[in-house]
């Protein structure tokens, strides 16, 4: 079954080679995803936030992140192919994008730390890194600045990562003033990729 149905949400039942393709598909053909990733933590949230569970309920995908969500495939007979998480997909991301000709923005994290991961992204994967911002602006004023130097970039992927829910609920209520074909929300992703 390419779908895991759980707690209402559809997760993709998917290995990462497929879930690579299909965003290479969607880039070519310049299709808007917004993607998130879900394990047990945001479970737990998702419960007592019914802005989170609308705003999952309307992303294009959702994929399995942690050994979490494979014990409940497991226990609900449904196995999960792959595990399917931010950390893991980036490299293939990068190389796929690089080679699709696609930059990346980086949105998130403390100053300077979206700066650090994209040097390191760039010079790891070759893929070019369009711009960055961090993730304490102020959403009130600041939010149509941060989205217009994002569309300015040209980048076609945005990687967000405020943490969840936050980077979901700021994707989800922006997607129709962003550019970029493919929106992901990616949790602490920049930390392990700065120093
Ligand atoms: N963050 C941010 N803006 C905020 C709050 C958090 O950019 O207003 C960043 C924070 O610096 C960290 C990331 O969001 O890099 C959250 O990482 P965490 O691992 O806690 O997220 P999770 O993986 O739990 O979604």
């Amino acid at each position: 079954d390419p779908v895991f149905r759980l707690l209402g949400l559809d997760i993709d039942n998917i290995t990462m080679a497929e879930a690579v393709s299909l965003i290479q598909t969607d880039l070519r053909d310049n299709r808007q995803q917004a993607i998130y990733f879900v394990n047990p933590d945001c479970l737990n949230k998702m419960a007592g936030d019914r802005e989170y569970y609308d705003v999952l309920k309307a992303g294009d995908s959702i994929f399995p992140d942690g050994i979490g969500l494979t014990i409940a495939g497991k226990l609900l007979q449904s196995p999960l192919k792959e595990n399917i998480n931010g950390t893991d997909m980036l490299p293939y991301l990068c190389r796929m994008a690089a080679a699709e000709r696609h930059s990346i923005y980086l949105l998130g994290g403390k100053p300077g730390i979206a700066d650090e991961a994209a040097s390191n992204i760039n010079r790891e994967f070759g893929v070019t890194i369009a711009g960055t911002a961090d993730g304490y602006f102020n959403h009130e004023t600041e939010t149509g600045r941060i989205i217009d130097d994002i569309n300015r970039s040209g980048a076609s992927i945005l990687l967000v990562a405020f943490g969840a829910p936050l980077q979901e609920k700021w994707i989800h209520h922006h997607r129709n003033r962003l550019q970029p074909a493919l929106l992901m929300g990616v949790g602490g992703l920049f930390d392990f990729y700065s120093g």
